[in-house]
């Protein structure tokens, strides 16, 4: 089966005014639709074309040489925008608030407070040079930020991405993801970022990564 593109799970206006509806639909409509395109176009004809796309990107090195790349990026960007979109919901609907529960007290173990957290998270997001992702993941049971390049996501391994785990929280550095609204201001960008972020959702990724 190819790669399919799904729906957003709300309306594209709906994180307005952190994220305004012609980024969410151009990055939703154009480049997520894109990656998918392009990973399928990639696939089609090989024995790979029926993985699901977090499989393809965690068993890279069974690709052919002329697949690695392609697959590495489209698929990447594939898993890494499907998840995006979900970590999201409008403010104040789902969006924004404070972690609870276990992964409220994951957090405070492993950075001292959801304060610290957003300092360090942001400090991943905001070095990351050039086009790339921040991410909260659970390695080896405990929480950890770290910052991939391109479309890489953790589940690539260390080897290929500089940093793994299971990703519960990924923020889209790429300047399509912000420059619209927020031009260079890329601090901006993700200090507004925090007012959609879906925590209930992040809370299940917790669970079921853990
Ligand atoms: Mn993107």
């Amino acid at each position: 089966m190819p790669l399919t593109l799904s729906d957003l799970p709300y309306p594209a206006d709906s994180l307005e005014p952190f994220i305004d509806a012609q980024t969410m639909g151009i990055h939703h409509g154009k480049h997520h639709a894109a990656y998918v395109t392009n990973a399928n176009k990639a696939l089609e004809g090989t024995p790979f074309a029926d993985q699901t796309a977090d499989q393809l990107i965690r068993t890279l090195g069974a690709l052919p040489d002329d697949k690695r790349g392609p697959v590495r990026n489209n698929a990447g960007g594939h898993v890494n925008h499907s998840m995006f979109w979900e970590s999201m919901a409008p403010s104040g609907k789902g969006g924004g608030g404070v972690p609870s529960g276990e992964l409220a007290a994951a957090i405070n173990a492993a950075f001292g407070s959801f304060d610290a957290l957003k300092d360090k998270f942001a400090a991943a997001a905001t070095g990351r040079f050039g086009s790339g992702w921040a991410w909260l993941v659970v390695n080896g049971g405990k929480l950890e930020i770290c910052s991939t390049a391109n479309q890489d996501n953790p589940l690539m391994g260390r080897a290929v991405a500089g940093c793994e785990g299971t990703p519960i929280l990924g923020l889209d550095v790429w300047e399509h993801a912000y420059y619209l609204k927020y031009q260079n201001r890329r601090a901006d960008y993700i200090a507004s970022w925090w007012n959609v972020v879906n925590w209930t959702k992040v809370s299940q990724w917790f669970a079921s990564a853990r």
